[in-house]
């Protein structure tokens, strides 16, 4: 797939994190503000073991995906900008560390976009991998089944989102992967780069020769090998330069 080109122009591959969905009111949860530092179960939460092991714990997941803003988010100036570059026709493919579904709501093609930690939206049974909408499993909780269980097999539902304690779906990085290598440029947005595998995907790309580009408030362990670091704020900063292709 190296140095492969359509049309001529170049194949932009977008890294982004949870910095890009903050305008759509969506918390960073390791941020300052966010959500680990307020709430003591918040790390069990998302913890596969705990969340299999405790009905409780369940319980109360299902009360804040119900509370949770998250889900009825809309994307932002910076989501509508990447869709809008796919729309102009540029070669674009997104590699996302978010499961907030928002690159698709501005109107990116699903095919386009790669969810590294899969998607909140989406709800999955662990037993015999049933899937079905958020939606749908919200309104149980709403009609009464506070842990509501797969309707196929009577087996724990959980969100189609990676926790912690479970792999990445291997063949979801080996995309991710064949797609850094063979963009020409790549743009880390909203991410410290901090969390492997994703962040060594900005090395993979410089290596391979690609323009490394960081677009991030703070400093990154990979600023050293990108040809430009821009710290202004994602909603301006990425419209603005994504207008260059
Ligand atoms: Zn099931």
């Amino acid at each position: 797939m190296n140095g492969g080109q359509a049309g001529g122009r170049p194949l932009v591959a977008i890294l982004s994190g949870a910095g890009i969905s903050t305008d759509s009111g969506i918390p960073d949860y390791r941020g300052p503000q966010g959500l680990w530092r307020r709430d003591p179960d918040a790390e069990k939460l998302v913890t596969y073991q705990f969340y299999m092991g405790d009905s409780e714990i369940r319980r109360k997941s299902w009360r804040m995906r119900q509370e949770s803003a998250a889900w009825r988010a809309r994307p932002n100036g910076a989501h509508q900008a990447v869709a809008e570059l796919a729309r102009r026709g540029t070669p674009v493919r997104v590699i996302t560390q978010n499961v907030d579904g928002l690159h698709q709501l501005a109107g990116l093609p699903d095919r386009k976009v790669l969810e590294l930690h899969g998607t909140a939206r989406a709800v999955v049974c662990t037993d015999c991998g049933a899937r079905t909408t958020l939606a749908a499993a919200l309104e149980r909780v709403d009609a009464g089944e506070p842990d509501p269980a797969c309707r196929d097999c009577g087996g724990i539902l959980k969100t189609a989102t990676v926790m912690f304690g479970e792999a990445l779906d291997s063949e979801v990085l080996t995309q991710a992967i064949a797609i850094t290598q063979a963009a020409q440029v790549f743009i880390a947005v909203g991410t410290t780069l901090q969390v492997q595998p994703a962040a060594s995907l900005a090395g993979v790309a410089a290596q391979h020769g690609a323009r490394l580009i960081i677009v991030n408030a703070e400093p990154t362990p990979y600023d050293d090998l990108a040809e430009e670091v821009i710290r202004e704020p994602i909603g301006t900063a990425l419209p603005e330069l994504l207008a260059r292709w």
